[in-house]
């Protein structure tokens, strides 16, 4: 690429979704010949494709804002996503930052940008979500600087679970065809791909849109019987929507990852119901281990949340004794934080944010326990690993994801990044398994 071509950055906060939308940003603003620009090289535009998700996630995204506007004096700053959906006027008042577009304008970003603005002035792109809006696809041709791609299939929520603000900056629930999701598999595949990550807003609700017999399981049962080179992992997916034929195919088909990250959020039945969530405590429980039982070292990853509005110390035991209790391999865990415009932000019964963070440690010395059990329990067993690249931690070895998403070193062999490899594991290392090549 010729140094005087235009250049840019992307700038990416949040959820896999976001992540997914910043590659097509790239092959946009590749596609039509402009560069990316070093990290010490200023850009002649810096997308910044901000989250709102928690209050962390805001700052972190008006920080990031902030110091692209510092960084690049000459060039155009955009914030696009979820932040403009949710406060646009707190970002018009950030001076220097030259485009605004919310998550239904998101696509026209790069081209208005490629275009060049007609004036010095912020050009504002929003648009209101309506009942019938379409599905943004963001088509894609690869996946640059990852082993395993991820593939937005979904968009959108309607569950308005009280803490959550996803609803208000996702709109509607709406799919990809499955002919396009099939096409997009085959382009993934022919890349070199041998992961592809099926990742939605609220995943489990795919196909709701396209009319009756529309659903994950119907589309998982055409992938599989595409027979495509390449094992497919789903992103987060709620409790409810883990269906029994969902547990089958996981427990059957190699090319199904046996990992399922589910939100909890709170074991106890009375907080459940304030945030609106569609469960009580013993489903979850029952679905877990149903899971556990069907599927051999299935990696079940939970979701939960510290500090919800009216959390007494019984509730925190509640949530406390079932994680403990359940054969689960990981906890992520995310103190409550008020977000603007839901009903939680409105409930009494704040708990204490000293109080939170406690509870929050005390859930994630569980997790550490869980992780570390659920290691012990693979070793000794075969899994196939797909390559991620050298380690720079361990030097000399390769690191990569088994199916069930085992981080697993290696010594490298004849097969590198993105390949997979069959490994027996016999040990751990650093909080990583450590393992030999089989073939
Ligand atoms: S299901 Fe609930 S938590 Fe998940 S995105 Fe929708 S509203 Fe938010």
């Amino acid at each position: 690429m010729g140094k005087s071509s235009k250049s840019f950055k992307i700038i990416t906060l949040g959820c896999k979704v976001n992540q997914y939308e910043s590659v097509y940003f790239n092959e946009t603003f590749t596609g039509a010949g402009w560069h990316q620009a070093r990290v010490d090289e200023p850009g002649d535009v810096v997308v910044v494709n901000t989250c709102v998700v928690t209050q962390k996630a805001a700052h972190q995204s008006r920080q990031a804002i902030r110091k692209a506007i510092r960084e690049n004096p000459c060039g155009c700053v955009a914030a696009v996503g979820c932040y403009a959906q949710t406060a646009p006027g707190e970002l018009a008042e950030i001076a220097g930052l030259g485009l605004i577009a919310d998550n239904r304008m998101k696509m026209e970003v790069p081209g208005s940008l490629i275009k060049g603005r007609s004036s010095a002035r912020m050009t504002v792109l929003l648009r209101e979500y309506e009942p019938c809006t379409p599905f943004d696809s963001f088509e894609i041709r690869s996946f640059p600087g990852r082993a395993r791609a991820y593939l937005k299939i979904q968009d959108g929520c309607q569950s308005f679970c009280t803490y959550c603000i996803v609803p208000f900056t996702r709109g509607p629930y709406r799919s990809l065809a499955p002919e396009r999701v099939l096409h997009m598999l085959k382009v993934l595949s022919e890349q070199g791909f041998m992961e592809v990550v099926l990742t939605g807003i609220h995943l489990g609700m795919y196909g709701v849109d396209l009319g009756e017999g529309s659903d994950l399981v119907s589309l998982l049962r055409m992938v599989g019987r595409e027979g495509l080179p390449l094992r497919i992992r789903l992103s987060s997916i709620e409790p409810n929507e883990i269906k029994p034929e969902l547990i089958a195919m996981a427990a059957s088909e190699r090319w199904l990852c046996r990992h399922f990250h589910i939100p909890l959020q709170s074991g106890d039945g009375r907080i459940l119901k304030m945030m609106r969530r569609k469960y009580d405590a013993p489903d979850f429980a029952a679905l877990i281990e149903s899971l556990h039982s069907a599927i051999p070292d299935v990696c079940i990853g939970v979701d939960v949340m510290s500090g919800f509005p009216g959390e007494d110390s019984g509730a925190h035991r509640n949530t406390l004794s079932l994680v403990r209790d359940l054969p689960l391999s990981y906890l992520h865990v995310f103190p409550f934080s008020p977000r603007p415009g839901t009903v939680a932000e409105k409930l009494k019964g704040r708990v204490d944010p000293g109080i939170i963070k406690e509870r929050a440690a005390e859930l994630r010395g569980i997790g550490r326990k869980k992780r570390d059990l659920f290691y012990r329990s693979c070793l000794g067993k075969e899994f196939q690993v797909i390559g991620e690249g050298r380690d720079p931690e361990a030097p000399g070895l390769m690191k990569g994801r088994s199916d069930n998403y085992l981080p697993v070193l290696y010594p490298p062999g004849q097969r590198g990044e993105g390949e997979p490899v069959q490994v027996i594991l016999h040990g751990i290392q650093g909080g990583r398994l450590r393992g030999s090549v089989l073939d």
